[in-house]
């Protein structure tokens, strides 16, 4: 076994962003597990994605048509199973989302892969792979090995890994199976709710209060403080489970992850692992807090030990 085989997603005919995070999160383990990063696209239209997936990263394409517009899981485990057992890669890497679901522990299961979802860490140990989950509730961060799985098939947390950004020319060409004979039939096609809040996974710079801020009469306090300094404004878990800002401004494990952030300020708030792991892999991180000690400092490019609103009057002067 060797290479790796990335699963891309689309949904009404248009890429899911996480179909590329998927390439960049197994750059890392391409040596250990095989040159070739194969990327499959399972639908109709699948063509139709060539140009988007042409990214750095990326050494094969392969379109797999389907005879159904819509999405099957059965479908496309049968695709991806048939695919599987021609390149027969050592790792199969598909979007934590509502379609994998529909597909990735049966097809794991009959075909003797190792397998995890809701992964946001992927790593090598010689030519092994060892995949990073939560547990306990995601009060741990779980590091899992599969002995004996020559694939493993990997369900990965989007909004985890920066997308790739230099546009290359894979290799590209069809790949023909024989589809099952369809046992769902879909009815209708229901959006999800639009949501009027921004979206933090996109934001280039976020000002994020924690517990620090103190009570909710003073977030309106930081919410022009980030407006002044052209900032989305983001919040630790307390400060979202208290409802001083909605849950899609949280920062975290169980938030959101900071994917396209380039400057990070975090004020007041300590830098527990849950929130780190949503945006310790920002280039600069300015943290405030009174505390010396506090966990934030050890991941900030700069500190500021002091209070929150006291730096907050010194850049609304300086930004005024
Ligand atoms: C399953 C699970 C998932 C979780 N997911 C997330 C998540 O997604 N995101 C998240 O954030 N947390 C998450 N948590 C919670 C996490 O463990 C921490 O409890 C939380 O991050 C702490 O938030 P905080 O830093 O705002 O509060 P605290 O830990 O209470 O820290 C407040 C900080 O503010 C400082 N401070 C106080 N007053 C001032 C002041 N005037 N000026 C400057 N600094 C001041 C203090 O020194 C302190 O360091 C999760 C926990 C669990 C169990």
């Amino acid at each position: 076994m060797s290479g790796i085989l990335v699963v891309a997603e689309h949904r009404q005919g248009v890429l899911r962003p996480v179909s590329l995070e998927l390439v960049s999160a197994v750059q890392d383990v391409r040596g250990a597990l095989g040159d070739k990063v194969t990327v499959a696209v399972i639908g109709a239209g699948a063509r139709a994605h060539q140009q988007t997936l042409s990214m750095a990263g990326v050494d094969e394409l392969v379109f797999i048509d389907t005879p159904d517009a819509e999405f099957d899981p059965e479908v496309t485990e049968a695709a991806l199973a048939a695919l599987a057992a021609e390149i027969r890669p050592s790792l199969v890497v598909v979007p934590h989302s509502v379609d994998s679901m529909g597909y990735a522990a049966s097809l794991a299961i009959r075909n003797g892969y190792g397998f995890a979802t809701d992964v946001f860490g992927v790593a090598a140990d010689g030519a092994a792979v060892v995949a990073t989950r939560g547990g306990y509730g995601q009060k741990v961060n779980v590091e899992l090995e599969f002995p004996g799985a020559s694939t493993v098939l990997l369900a990965l947390r989007g909004g985890t890994w920066k997308p790739p950004v230099d546009a290359a020319s894979p290799a590209a060409r069809d790949f023909a199976f024989s589809a099952p004979a369809s046992r769902s039939k879909n009815v209708e096609f229901i959006s999800p709710p639009a949501t009027n809040d921004v979206d933090m996974t996109a934001k280039e710079f976020i000002l994020s209060v924690g517990r620090g801020v103190g009570e909710e009469d003073n977030i309106e306090r930081f919410r022009e403080l980030a407006d002044t300094v052209g900032a989305a404004l983001g919040c630790s878990r307390p400060v979202a489970d208290s409802g001083w800002l909605p849950k899609s401004r949280q920062i975290g494990q169980s938030g959101k992850t900071a994917a396209q952030c380039k400057l990070y300020m975090a004020m007041g708030i300590s830098g527990a692992i849950q929130h780190l792991a949503g945006m310790k892999h920002v280039e600069t991180i300015i943290a405030v807090n009174t505390d010396p000690n506090a966990s934030i400092f050890s991941v900030a490019k700069y500190g500021v030990i002091g209070d929150m609103f006291e730096i907050a009057d010194e850049l609304e002067k300086h930004f005024a």
